[in-house]
């Protein structure tokens, strides 16, 4: 990894589900550095290519695949929904906020073509918490911002009005013990990965097209991985996200997954709750990225995951069905106002995709069936 100051600059971005246009030119700016084209999609998506563009796509039978590698850009947080004549600010969420560590968190409102505001989760002091309340979740219908202005005048003078972006408030650090800390590690990571994935495949030139795409709206609703799809037309893809690690209190009966494990491999995905249930990737993509790991003495580690999924469950129904895999970072305490993770893993996941996408020849074979 060149440029560990990229992975704090993407952290520091507050770019809320839909709300990613900073970080879109951000990216097209990077990414613009080294595809040999850079294009946005109608959703948003930051679509980078090496070797074809979609100009050139339709090859004759024997010719190169295209190859999809997939990190979303967004993040979860909220939108405010109304602004009281106090001033505070009421919210809805956008994507998995978890309702039990919101109050008391610091936030970033984020008026349009402005700075964003530090802003309070408030709530009612502990001093009149009387004990039934304690252990009391307040829930998002109930909690309210106050960005530090006396009234809805000074609100709307500061650029915040009904559907303004509110993110975590950034934080980064990184320990002695190479574990980052940070808000949006999910999927800022990846992301990070995928540039410099990009970076050094430029110089490698596959022999595959490949396609690196930054997706929108991943948090909230993984249907901006189905443009991205449908605009690169891949034959296969690989996603990148974080994947939940399980080495900690509470959670160690869950799976295996543990940080400074390395890269995780997903067997199996499912989502009770989404629109789009979840991924058991295609078997021949998932053995290939195995033995890569292997063949190029990277630990890795086979996760399942029963409660989420990743764009991978939503694009693999674009196009005729699309061949896909999920790798993970392991990160804990994940949607949390800081999340952690091992650069350890960062950088080893960076080697397994980097390797696999050199050693992808022109045709592979990922039927199934056999
Ligand atoms: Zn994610």
């Amino acid at each position: 990894m060149n440029d560990i100051g990229l992975l704090r600059r993407l952290c520091e971005f507050s770019a809320l589900s839909g709300f990613e246009d900073q970080l879109i030119t951000f990216l097209v700016g990077e990414m613009t550095r080294y595809a040999d084209r850079v294009e946005v999609d109608g959703l948003g998506n930051v679509i980078a290519w090496l070797n074809a563009s979609p100009a050139d796509i339709n090859l004759p039978d024997g010719g190169a695949q295209t190859a999809m590698l997939i990190a979303h850009m967004d993040e979860i947080g909220f939108v405010v929904r109304k602004v009281q004549d106090d001033g505070l600010l009421r919210l809805w969420r956008v994507g998995g906020i978890p309702e039990k560590v919101m109050a008391g968190q610091l936030v970033a409102v984020c008026p349009e073509g402005r700075d964003r505001l530090p802003g309070v989760i408030g709530g009612r002091s502990h001093h009149v918490i009387g004990d039934e309340e304690k252990y009391v979740v307040d829930k998002v219908v109930d909690v309210f911002v106050d960005v530090g202005l006396r009234n809805a005048a000074e609100v709307c003078a500061a650029g915040i009005t009904v559907g303004t972006p509110v993110t975590w408030w950034p934080f980064y650090h990184v320990s002695s013990g190479r574990r980052v800390m940070s808000k949006a590690l999910d999927n800022r990571l990846a992301l990070y990965i995928l540039l410099e994935t990009l970076r050094a495949m430029s110089a490698r030139r596959p022999a595959t097209n490949l396609a690196f795409v930054a997706t929108v709206h991943e948090e909230w609703s993984a249907w901006g991985s189905i443009t991205g799809a449908n605009s690169v037309r891949p034959d296969l893809a690989v996603v990148l996200d974080v994947a939940i690690a399980s080495d900690m209190p509470g959670m160690d009966v869950l799976t295996e997954i543990k940080l400074d494990a390395g890269p995780v491999i997903s067997t199996y995905m499912f989502h009770p709750r989404g629109p789009h249930m979840g991924t058991v990737p295609n078997p021949k993509l998932r053995r290939r990225l195995l033995r890569t790991a292997e063949e190029a003495g990277i630990a890795c580690q086979l996760g399942t995951f029963y409660g989420g999924m990743t764009d991978s469950s939503t694009m693999q129904y674009s196009q005729q069905g699309v061949a896909v895999a999920d790798v993970g970072i392991p990160a804990r305490y994940t949607h949390y106002p800081v999340e952690v993770a091992s650069l350890t893993d960062v950088e080893a996941t960076a080697r397994l995709v980097e390797r696999f996408l050199t050693d992808l020849p022109a045709q592979l074979d990922l039927s199934r069936g056999s």
